[in-house]
């Protein structure tokens, strides 16, 4: 199954361009009300503005800086449609626009006392840079926003010497504090947001060894609750994943999993690990005689009595139709040896399937053992253990063989011998 990763600059795009949509929207409708207050004479220009750009260019300023914004929105979402990618230059140039036109406005239309609607305009664009982008991002533009502001406040001073520097100071440092403890309180939603989307892509491909740190988050919120159902279902989701449903043993992608993790263990500890590889013998002959039904039955049976001639602790896996693998963590190779016997012992005194007519099964097994240097050896070892399996099958199944290095010499010298051939 291919799945498309979830990129940031791809989830930047999706924001991106929704967000377009309701700047090109807003945009729309502030030049509507300006033109109508403007034309009935209601909109006056500021006194700063009378002074330092003028009346007559005032129109003209605005309807430049009006049709510029529209035409960067278009443009940028253009740019997103055409790559569905954004990546952090967009955004952040999106969201210089937006304090520009916010502050050019205010400048133009608000004496310099009411100054702090640009704060309140703003605010809005911190909080949606805040959910969207993140936390980083969120403390940059309230820089910026603090130093529009202050721009603003200072070319007014210069030009008209009405500004009141205490009660601009107090207004923004208001509005710093306030923003920053809603930042606070939100705590890094983006980020939280992230490590849920990471949890959720690696129980994807059925790893289900992380869970949501609950406690970590000391305002519980949305996210938390998300969290929490996530942790509540992650090992039932993490069972039926891993598990094969009709032996009841861990599947290939469980095995996998514990594989990786048993010989990280192993590798940290300095302590041996040992495969044991289970083939049933002539399985062909039981599907061919008693049906394929009965051949599920042996089956789930034998994957029964693996599981409870293993340790707790151990891994029992199918690994493939009537393959069957188990890992011993901590396990020498005499132990290991002694567990297949065990094994094979209990195949030999029982029969399987159908009540009437209970079948005898044997099964061939190869056995390997080793300390573990790092988890490269992984294959290696899996290929030592399928070697000895594939011994055990060549000398006569029914039968243990633990791996040692003249194995390969073995099977060369009986590619001849009276069994009949493995077919792999
Ligand atoms: P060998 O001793 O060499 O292992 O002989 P074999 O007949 O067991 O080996 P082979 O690999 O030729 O055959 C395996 C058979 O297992 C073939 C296939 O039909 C059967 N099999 C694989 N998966 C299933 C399953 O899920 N259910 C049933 N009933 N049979 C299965
Ligand atoms: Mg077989
Ligand atoms: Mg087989």
């Amino acid at each position: 199954m291919t799945r498309e990763p979830l990129r940031p600059d791809v989830a930047n795009a999706d924001i991106l361009l929704w967000q377009t949509g309701y700047r090109l929207l807003l945009a729309l409708v502030a030049a509507i009300i300006a033109v109508g207050l403007r034309s009935a004479g209601i909109l006056k220009l500021s006194s700063v503005a009378y002074v330092t750009v003028g009346p007559d260019a005032v129109d003209r300023v605005l309807g430049v800086v009006a049709v510029t914004y529209v035409a960067l929105v278009l443009g940028i979402r253009a740019l997103v449609q055409r790559t569905r990618a954004a990546g952090r230059t967009l955004s952040t140039l999106m969201v210089v626009a937006d304090l520009v036109v916010v502050f050019l406005l205010v400048f133009v239309l608000a004496e310099p006392h009411d100054y702090h609607r640009g704060l309140l305009l703003a605010l809005f664009s911190l909080q949606l840079t805040h959910v969207y982008f993140g936390r980083a991002p969120a403390l940059l533009m309230l820089a910026a926003i603090a130093a529009a502001f202050l721009l603003i406040n200072d070319i007014a001073q210069r030009y008209s010497n009405d500004v009141s520097w205490p009660e601009a100071l107090i207004t923004l440092g208001l509005f710093g504090l306030g923003s920053l403890l809603v930042l606070r309180v939100q705590s890094n939603l983006h980020a939280r947001l992230g490590t849920l989307v990471s949890i959720f892509e690696r129980a994807e491909d059925g790893d289900f060894a992380n869970s949501y740190d609950v406690a970590a988050d000391k305002s519980p919120d949305a996210i938390t609750t998300v969290g929490r159902a996530y942790n509540r279902m992650r090992s039932q989701l993490a069972s039926i994943v891993q598990t094969d449903p009709l032996s009841g043993c861990y599947n290939r992608r469980g095995f996998e999993q514990q594989y990786r993790r048993e010989l990280a263990r192993a590798a940290r500890t300095q302590t041996d690990v040992a495969l044991i590889a289970v083939d049933l013998d002539f399985f062909k002959q039981v599907n061919d005689t008693h049906g394929h039904l009965v051949g599920d039955q042996v089956i789930a049976e034998t994957g029964e009595l693996l599981r409870a001639s293993a340790r707790t602790g151990d891994v029992v896996a199918r690994t493939g139709g009537e393959e069957f693998m188990i890992l011993a963590p901590n396990t020498s190779a005499a132990g290991a040896q002694h567990l297949a016997l065990r094994i094979l012992e209990a195949f030999r005194r029982r029969t399987f399937g159908e009540p009437t007519a209970r079948i005898a099964v044997t099964v061939s097994v190869g056995v390997v053992s080793d300390t573990v240097p790092d988890e490269s050896i992984a294959e290696a070892l899996r290929a030592r253990a399928d070697e000895a399996l594939y011994a055990a099958k060549r000398s006569g199944r029914n039968r243990v063989v633990l791996w040692s290095h003249g194995l390969d010499a073995l099977r060369l010298s009986q590619s001849s011998g009276a069994y009949p051939p493995l077919k792999r």
